[in-house]
This record gives C-alpha cells, sequence and structure tokens, in this order.
C-alpha cells in the first residue's frame, strides 16, 4: 500500500522539522492530495494514524484537502481545473489538456506543541 510510504514521508519530513523548529509534539497535520495523485484519502488517514504511533505525532488529526487538478488545454491555450486526468477542456472541449497541476501531495500547515 504506497499510502503508507507515504506516511512515512510525511513522519520523516515531521521529524526533521521538529528538529529544526524545537518543537516535540504535533497536533495537527493538514496536507493537500492533488486530485490526481492517485492517493486514497481513506488510505491515507489509516495508515498516517498506524505509521505515526509511538512518534512525535502519534494522536494527530490528519486534515486531507483535494486541491482540483488544472490543466492547459492545447487547442484553446486556456486554463481549465479539471476532475480527472483525462478530462476534456470546459472552454472548448477539447480532449487536449496538459496538466499541470493536481498530482502534489504536500504539508501545508502543522499544528505543533
Ligand atoms: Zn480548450
Amino acid at each position: 500500500m504506497h499510502e503508507m510510504s507515504l506516511c512515512e514521508s510525511i513522519l520523516d519530513l515531521l521529524k526533521d522539522q521538529a528538529a529544526r523548529d524545537h518543537f516535540s509534539r504535533v497536533k495537527r497535520v493538514r496536507v493537500d492530495v492533488g486530485a490526481l495523485s492517485c492517493v486514497e484519502p481513506e488510505a491515507l488517514k489509516f495508515g498516517f494514524d498506524v505509521v505515526m504511533k509511538g512518534s512525535l505525532a502519534e494522536g494527530a488529526a490528519l486534515e486531507i484537502s483535494r486541491p482540483p487538478a488544472e490543466a492547459l488545454c492545447l487547442s484553446c491555450l486556456e486554463t481549465a481545473l479539471v476532475g480527472e486526468r483525462f478530462g476534456t477542456c470546459p472552454h472548448c472541449g477539447s480532449e487536449a489538456l496538459h496538466v499541470t497541476g493536481g498530482e502534489e501531495l504536500k504539508i501545508r500547515e502543522l499544528e505543533v506543541v
């Protein structure tokens, strides 16, 4: 399950940041999970609880936002928000979309003590 390894990367980041910013507990983690990132929010939450057990973020709340994907239409050169990888351009109906965003997974905000 690759959500599990994602959670381990999140934990690594938290540890790095804790060493740098001198906090010892993480209370809340807000992450952006792009609509195209192939990450199941439910699986991510489950993995998060398991991976954080015994760490500085044990019991921390995980809040997931799902920013929509962004694409550039190669036919009309407008930027469009798309719900899925193989959507069509809402401006001209073309399928020639070049995805420019929505694949990211990043930590947006931490609440620490
Ligand atoms: Zn278009």
